[in-house]
């Protein structure tokens, strides 16, 4: 008998009908001998109904009251999970994230987790119930305000209460059957992966891959947690995430793919700081006022300088949703760095391909721009970590550019078995 934390997304839950799908598959799982806690996302596209119902009345809302509204979108599915799995003849209990003893700091709208104190889920677990838990939720450690962990923060809850709790597994369950080598709504031909390993999963997140966020694969390689992504609409096993490739049945194991997958990103914008005059300090003056307006950048590009102007251009990439700050943050340190003009520009694209393979295999860098060239595609911008090349390039060349390059590197599968069931992607 094992513990079992399971994840419901938004679209899992979307209404009654799936609300009933999933009480009867976490059922089967407590029937299977295991003691299970499951975690749920709010129905379907509510939460962004209830952000779109503050914003009309009040531009921008404050922060905690945000919170304690976002909050309520988690208590009803859990509450509503809770009875219909009592309606199946099972004990359930729904607790709030502060209930359940998720424990963060005080940032509103972004909270991060700094302690999980599961007391009463274990105690519920241990009494024979199933505990139902609120995603995406926790209470602040300083003044005990309700807290969200960000969009798509529920994923987080379930990882951090597995590990609390020291479960064997955490299950997420989503609309697609697990982690594929690009997003299946974009490549019908793309592959779902048995395995990936925290660290390419990682890139993979921070690249523009929705399935997982970032700060939930981080949290579970921190604690050593396997996650399970899987499909709630069709049974099918999916993805393991894990340091190491389970093997299977003393089987050997199986050569590891030089590339786990393509990611894309439509959610950045390019700033381009036209005619820097090439001296010592520049750079700093300019990623300093970045960096005090609170903005986070992806890719940064310094030009060699023009020999007849001793001036040079830097481009540096970040979240479209930063895009006004960033420009305005520089326009006041214009005259101070002497630059000539700014250009913005959110027509780009991200394409990133990741894979531990390709610190030992030479030639992944050629070929990566070879199918992008293949495929008429123009490069803007370039960076690269130990398993990851990224270049930005027209937003309308993405999809084109996704395609060429998961062909080019063989992930096309011979099926179509990349079923998309739900809507929102969570
Ligand atoms: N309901 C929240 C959101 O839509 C949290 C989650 O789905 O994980 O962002
Ligand atoms: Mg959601």
């Amino acid at each position: 008998m094992g513990l079992v934390v399971q994840k419901y997304g938004g679209s899992s839950v979307a209404d009654a009908e799936g609300i009933k799908r999933v009480a009867k598959r976490i059922v089967e799982s407590k029937k299977n001998g295991n003691q299970v806690v499951a975690v749920v996302s709010a129905m379907g596209d509510s939460t962004d109904e209830l952000i779109d119902l503050a914003e009309q009345v009040s531009p921008i809302p404050a922060g905690r009251e945000l919170d304690m509204l976002l909050t309520a979108g988690e208590r009803i599915s859990m509450a509503l999970l809770a009875m219909a799995i009592k309606n199946l003849g099972h004990e359930a209990q729904s607790f709030t994230g502060s209930q359940a003893g998720v424990i963060t700091d005080s940032v509103h709208n972004k909270a991060r987790i700094i302690d999980v104190t599961p007391g009463r889920i274990k105690t519920s677990v241990d009494e024979g119930n199933i505990a139902i838990v609120a995603g995406f939720q926790g209470v602040s450690q300083d003044n005990k305000d309700i807290t969200t962990l960000g969009r798509g923060g529920s994923d987080t809850t379930a990882v951090a209460l597995a590990a609390a709790l020291d479960a064997d597994v955490c299950e997420i369950y989503t609309d697609v059957d697990g982690v594929f080598t690009a997003d299946p709504r974009v490549v019908k031909k793309a592959r779902k992966m048995d395995w990936i390993s925290f660290e390419d999963m990682l890139e993979l997140a921070a690249s523009g891959s929705k399935v997982l966020l970032h700060r939930c694969v981080e949290y579970a390689r921190r604690y050593n947690i396997p996650i399970h992504v899987r499909s709630s609409f069709s049974g099918l096993p999916g993805t393991w995430v894990s340091n190491e490739r389970p093997s299977e049945g003393g089987a050997e194991q199986v050569e590891h793919a030089i590339i786990s997958g393509v990611a894309h990103d439509v959610s950045e914008a390019k700033v381009t700081v036209v005619g820097v005059p090439d001296k010592p300090g520049e750079a700093a003056a300019i990623f300093r006022a970045i960096a005090d307006a609170e903005i986070n950048i992806d890719m940064v590009v310094q030009n060699v300088s023009a020999a007849s102007t001793g001036l040079t251009d830097i481009s540096f990439t970040l979240p479209k949703t930063d895009g006004k700050k960033a420009t305005s943050a520089l326009e006041k340190i214009k005259p101070k760095v002497g630059y000539d003009s700014l250009r913005y520009d959110d027509q780009v694209a991200k394409i990133s391909l990741v894979g531990a393979g390709m610190k030992t295999n030479p030639g992944v860098t050629a070929q990566f721009f070879e199918a992008l060239s293949d495929a008429g595609v123009n490069i803007e911008l370039i960076s690269t970590s130990e398993i990851r090349i990224s270049v930005v390039t027209r937003a309308d060349d993405v999809l084109g550019a996704v395609q060429a390059v998961h062909t080019s590197f063989g992930l096309d599968s011979d099926s179509d078995e990349a079923v998309v069931y739900g809507g929102t992607g969570r």
